[in-house]
């Protein structure tokens, strides 16, 4: 329970609760954090994890301020505690993919311990305390600059807690002013600025701090989901789904009005290489298929897999002669590869069609193009049939 007294007409919170409240809600933070750190792994997780548990140790070493014990664990606790500021700014620096490494870190918890350890910390749990909070203002405020310059995939939360760590940087500030105007037993900074008040700061800051360790873990893990999602599992190309969801959009989309061509591959006899030589040579002549496919268009370009040893391509501003060109060099490349065992990959039919200025149906340029490409498994495969999509109905015109 947290009991306020009324100290030379000021209230006064009791430093012992308040700082057991902390201690608590910190190892629960802790035990969560803990308990979901499987699915939540970056850099930056990692030291605001290590940070949580730095505050928990520092805090609870202040849990022996009034005691005999005050001597060894008022120092490392101080240290604890610029550690824990410091290991923030780490985390934040991470979420900006900088390094930071441990001689970077410990130069201000050492001197914080030192300087506490050699200022007569028998007679004054305040021992090498400016120094203390002059460090951990130091390190909240790089922290909250850090973060306040993440780009994050969840930019507010960041934004949130650099605003939170600045808050508390700038209360470590004014600690640290009111420390040397009136020491630690002016009345106006056991008010504002003594243990209570300054461990219900790292209450705000450590709940924000896990708070943030888990959305973030959250968005990234969403991200994983939706990639394996939209993935096919064997090609890593874009799934059927996916592929037409995105074809869709783009067709729709700021480029609607340009060309726009479609290709539907399908591997020739394939059945027959998996009867035999084995499934797992089917698969790798699937794979191969896809990195042909990947290494022949453009980064902006979309391939799926549409169905079995079906693909399917969105050129966007490609024309229809160069959409031809590009299934030609697809076989090429595939041609030119190899599978494990030395034999050659199978040959590859494609049907091709594409749309002028107008706006584009997706399903009819798909169904044009499973025309054509009937058409070339008609006329012997290994071949690219080309049918341009003029509106409204489609004329196939069969190229050898
Ligand atoms: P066509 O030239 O007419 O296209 O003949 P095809 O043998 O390629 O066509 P068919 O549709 O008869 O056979 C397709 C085969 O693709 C049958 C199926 O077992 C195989 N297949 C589909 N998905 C996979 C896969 O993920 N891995 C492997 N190894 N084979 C697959
Ligand atoms: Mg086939
Ligand atoms: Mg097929």
């Amino acid at each position: 329970m947290i009991t306020a007294s009324l100290h030379e007409g000021a209230i006064v919170l009791d430093p012992f609760s308040v700082r057991m409240v902390l201690g608590i809600v910190t190892l629960t933070l802790i035990v969560l954090s803990a308990a979901s750190s499987r699915r939540i792994r970056s850099t930056s997780t990692t030291w605001w994890r290590v940070a949580l548990l730095l505050f928990f140790a520092g805090n609870f070493a202040f849990l022996l301020n009034g005691t005999s014990f005050l001597a060894w664990a008022n120092p490392p606790g101080k240290a604890l505690i610029v550690a824990g500021a410091f290991s923030i700014w780490a985390g934040a620096r991470a979420l900006r993919e900088r390094k930071v490494s441990a001689w970077q870190i410990s130069p201000a918890p050492l001197i914080t311990f030192l300087a506490s350890a050699m200022d007569g910390v028998e007679s004054s749990l305040w021992s090498g305390g400016l120094m203390y909070l002059g460090m951990t203002a130091a390190g909240l405020g790089m922290a909250a600059g850090e973060l306040w310059l993440a780009k994050s995939a969840q930019s507010r939360m960041t934004k949130f807690l650099a605003l939170i760590a600045g808050l508390t940087s700038l209360y470590y500030l004014g600690r640290g002013v009111t420390f040397v105007l009136e020491g630690p037993d002016g009345s106006s900074f056991r008010t504002l600025f003594g243990y209570a008040p300054a461990a219900l700061m790292h209450l705000i800051l450590l709940v924000s701090l896990s708070f943030t360790i888990n959305s973030l873990g959250n968005s990234h893990l969403i991200k994983r989901l939706r990639e394996r999602a939209e993935r096919d599992h064997l090609t890593g190309l874009l799934n059927r789904g996916a592929f037409l969801g995105l074809a869709e959009k783009e067709l729709a989309g700021p480029a609607a009005h340009q060309n726009a061509a479609l290709i539907l591959a399908d591997l020739d006899y394939f059945k027959a290489v998996n009867d035999e030589h084995g499934h797992a040579a089917g698969d790798a002549a699937l794979r191969a298929f896809a990195e042909a496919c990947t290494a022949s268009v453009r980064s902006t370009d979309l391939v799926g897999r549409y169905g079995g040893e079906e693909f399917i391509l969105l050129l966007p501003g490609a024309t229809q002669q160069r959409a031809e060109a590009i299934a030609s060099e697809i076989s090429r490349r595939l041609s030119a590869m190899a599978d494990p065992a030395g034999l050659p990959y199978p040959t590859v039919s494609y049907g091709v069609t594409s749309t002028g200025a107008k706006a584009a149906d997706l399903n009819f340029m798909i169904s044009v193009a499973d025309a054509a490409l009937y058409s070339a498994k008609a006329q012997g495969r290994d071949q690219v049939v080309g049918a341009e999509s003029v509106e409204p109905l489609p004329t196939i015109q069969q190229r050898p």
